[in-house]
């Protein structure tokens, strides 16, 4: 690409960064509270159908409750994506959330993916998602994750503009980076904390006929070993492992049993970090690293 710096392909860890001292990787547990919301979003009509909308209840009435005490065993805070209108529905086990010192970050009102939508629009939706977080809980998020992992190359000003400290999600790095919010020079930056499909329990575990899923559920022990593996290979080249579960989801027994059986093995490993999405930012806050400019991709002439 034209302007690109030369790259050394040689060191791992990008220009610059550095994990704060005697810490040689992190590893990051989220959750993010989908329950109803996507569904709603996606499939309005499934409001009415009560198999559906238990099956997304399963973690405001039965997962996080069991995740909140397998973290309070292992001693570690998480990070919890909330969407607003699963605070509004489901007020009481999201306090519960924040009250056992765990981090509320922002994952939309309604789960709205950003494909397609334009910036007002996405604005829009993110001040009733920060209102709801405010009303119900009384926090105000300094992180986003885009709903469906989605966003546009509006979305990094638009969270800067409210505030937003990071971002979580976009999938080009195994390292947080510094994110120019837009290719203007002196334009606001974000942290970028990203993720990946294939750190995600969506895919492997959920299954709703005709909503989501091929109908082939992992075991959980196939899974964490996958987990595992990426865990193990990230803290190799020094990265983050971006962990994302659902409560509905992974908030199911076994699941449970086997994420916290990754979480001990993850405290096992000398000189990881384990800490909240918004703790890593900071620290990469302080490093002073160049920002990353996206410049929008332009279709060649057909
Ligand atoms: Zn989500």
């Amino acid at each position: 690409m034209p302007g690109e710096d030369a790259i050394d392909w040689r060191v791992a860890l990008p220009p610059g960064f550095r994990w704060p001292t005697g810490v040689r990787a992190a590893a990051c547990f989220t959750f993010d509270v989908d329950a109803e919301s996507p569904i709603l979003f996606e499939h309005p009509e499934a409001a009415a159908w009560l198999d559906v909308m238990t099956h997304q209840a399963y973690g405001a009435r039965t997962g996080i409750a069991r995740l909140l005490r397998m973290l309070d065993r292992r001693g570690i805070r998480a990070t919890f994506f909330i969407p607003g209108y699963t605070a509004e529905r489901w007020p009481a086990i999201c306090r519960s959330i924040r009250d056992a010192g765990h981090e509320i970050a922002h994952h939309g009102y309604l789960h709205e993916g950003a494909h397609g939508a334009s910036a007002a629009e996405q604005e829009r939706r993110l001040l009733r998602g920060l209102e709801a977080l405010d009303s119900v809980l009384g926090v105000r998020p300094v992180g986003y994750r885009g709903p469906m992992w989605e966003l546009t190359y509006e979305t990094p000003s638009i969270l800067a503009r409210h505030g937003f400290r990071y971002d979580s999600g976009l999938m080009d790095a195994d390292h947080p980076y510094l994110l120019a919010t837009s290719p203007e020079p002196g334009a606001a930056t974000l942290v970028e904390l990203p993720g990946h499909w294939a750190l995600d329990d969506w895919e492997p575990y959920n299954y709703l006929p005709g909503i989501t899923g091929s109908g082939v559920i992992s075991s959980p022990d196939e899974l964490v070993a996958r987990w595992t593996l990426e865990l193990e290979a990230l803290v190799e080249d020094g990265g983050l492992f971006m962990l994302t579960n659902h409560p509905f989801v992974s908030g199911r027994a076994s699941r449970a049993v086997a994420l916290e059986r990754l979480i001990e093995h993850a405290q096992s490993i000398d000189g990881l970090w384990v800490a909240t999405a918004a703790e890593i930012a900071a620290h990469v806050e302080t490093l002073g690293l160049e920002p990353v400019v996206h410049r929008p991709v332009e279709l060649p002439r057909p």
